[in-house]
């Protein structure tokens, strides 16, 4: 089935929602003073899009431009983002797409610089809703790289994390991929809690399957599983941390824990011995 392209909203609607969303990336801490970009496809060669400079927490409808689907603008009075190619990008491969949202999220964020991907099927509601979340390589701020990195893979996915920036997520409309936002960094959040507790627990592959079986059952969309997330995974049970032994603390070289067992072991037996040997009432 062709993707069918949703009916662009009315203009003016379109600036009030994404002010709204800007506001609430914002208030949320998930981008910092000018950081981020949001956009809405008005048709088919016209974008509205937030402005470069302006502070998402003040942002006002008169600071949004319309740009052609080149980037060019249109109208407004102030610039586009030098990231509005990642946005176009989207509008490009993805013709269900409505609206782009690109943020800065602190937990999406940190996995990426510690190297930990996201793409484990950890919830049941991120395989529903995402599949797999990746991560795509880095690439150089303002630069093509960054609109042929995130093209590969918005072929396959809704929500991605962008390799040192930040997140990106699309939707049929600029509330849509605020959610695959808010839901992305939720997940983020609730991965990082669990690592502080110990080693993760990812779905079993049977489990997935029975989400995946449940999910075209209600009618939702098949999602991506990437196949062997853990290749890039460096803390899971399964992942590339698991080979390694923890490190000791500085300047202190305990015993492995087996020899230890055997003291332990050859101890309490030599000193049972002992007092069973003792003669009574000494
Ligand atoms: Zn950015």
């Amino acid at each position: 089935m062709q993707p069918v392209t949703p009916r662009p909203p009315a203009e003016r609607d379109a600036r009030r929602d994404i002010v709204e969303v800007c506001r609430r990336i914002y208030a949320r801490g998930w981008l910092a003073a000018t950081d981020g970009n949001v956009s809405v496809r008005l048709g088919d060669d016209r974008v509205l899009t937030t402005p470069t400079g302006v502070h998402k927490g003040y942002l006002r409808e008169d600071d949004l431009l319309v740009v052609d689907r080149r980037g060019r603008r249109v109208s407004g009075t102030r610039g586009p983002s030098s990231e509005i190619a990642m946005h176009l990008a989207a509008y490009d491969v993805r013709p269900d797409v409505g609206a782009v949202v690109h943020a800065h999220p602190t937990n999406c964020i940190a996995f990426s610089l510690a190297g930990v991907s996201l793409a484990q099927c950890l919830l049941p509601e991120v395989v529903f809703t995402f599949g797999s979340i990746p991560t795509t390589a880095y690439t150089t701020p303002t630069t093509e790289e960054v609109p042929n990195e995130v093209r590969r893979w918005l072929v396959g996915f809704d929500a991605m994390i962008l390799d040192r920036h930040g997140s990106l997520t699309v939707g049929a409309d600029v509330y849509a991929a605020y959610d695959k936002l808010e839901r992305m960094e939720h997940v983020a959040e609730i991965t990082l809690r669990a690592r502080m507790l110990g080693p993760i627990r990812p779905l079993e592959p049977a489990q997935v399957e029975r989400l995946r079986e449940v999910g075209r059952g209600l009618g939702l969309p098949d999602r991506t599983i990437l196949p062997s997330p853990c290749d890039h995974c460096n803390a899971c049970p399964s992942g590339k941390a698991a080979a390694a032994p923890p490190l000791p603390p500085p300047g202190h070289a305990p015993l492995p824990l087996a020899a230890d067992r055997e003291d332990l072991v050859r101890r309490v037996t030599e000193s049972l011995s002992a007092t069973l040997a003792r003669p009574r009432g000494r």
